[in-house]
């Protein structure tokens, strides 16, 4: 179970300066930072976790998976959204945090996990935030939700040791992709699609899980 509690003062506080830190850090959309600022993402994590999610630090989320550092988060869906994309793909809901943040910003979130338990917690906490404009799918072998698609905006929360083919078929014309890509030393990439060409834009260097293939139920 999550619950929304302990939204009192002090976590209001806590969050406002966790807001201050990434405009020191450089984020300047301010529809990116006001929804930050409301989203509260202790509800992302276990109990025992809670009392450090407005610090600006990446936590786990069991399995072996990490939720972003809030900087990570700020950062992709600055460049994510810049393009105001109507319809949005997200591979690897985690906690559901991210997918929240971008249900806010945009019409249409499909959001794709390949852990089961990891999707249910994510599903309870959207509902407990009213969030209805998500929709969410377990992966299998393939990478992504091609039967939705072609979606404005794609962001890759696990790292692939390169682009998949598979996810630029997905992208429209026009639309833009964040996704970080290698194995030990990661790089943060915005590709963006003109017609059946990708340019391709280093942002900076970053650390995630790998982007892994199959179902864990
Ligand atoms: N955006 C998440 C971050 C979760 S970590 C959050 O805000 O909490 C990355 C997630 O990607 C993990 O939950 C992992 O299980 C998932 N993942 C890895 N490979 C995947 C794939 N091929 N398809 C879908 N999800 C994947």
């Amino acid at each position: 179970m999550v619950a929304i509690d302990g939204i009192g003062m002090t976590s209001r506080r806590t969050r406002l300066r966790l807001i201050q830190r990434l405009r020191e850090a450089g984020i300047r959309d301010e529809k990116v930072l006001a929804v930050m600022e409301e989203m509260p993402r202790h509800i992302f994590l276990d109990e025992a976790l809670a009392h450090r999610a407005y610090e600006d630090t990446a936590l786990p989320i069991g399995y072996s998976q990490t939720l972003s550092q809030p900087y990570i988060v700020a950062r992709m869906t600055e460049v994510l959204v810049a393009s105001a994309p109507s319809k949005v793909l997200e591979i690897g809901t985690g906690s559901g945090y991210q997918t929240s943040i971008l249900a806010r910003l945009c019409d249409e979130v499909y959001s794709v996990e390949r852990i089961k338990a990891l999707q249910d917690k994510a599903r309870e906490r959207l509902h407990l935030l009213k969030l209805r404009n998500v929709m969410l799918r377990l992966a299998d072998d393939t990478v992504g939700w091609p039967e939705r698609g072609p979606y404005n905006g794609i962001i890759v929360t696990a790292a692939p040791r390169v682009v998949p083919p598979e996810l630029l078929e997905q992208l429209a014309d026009g639309g833009i992709m964040v996704i970080p890509v290698g194995e030990e030393r990661q790089m943060l990439v915005k590709i963006t699609r003109e017609g059946d060409r990708f340019h391709q834009e280093d942002i900076e260097p970053v650390r995630f899980v790998p982007l892994l293939g199959g179902v864990v139920r």
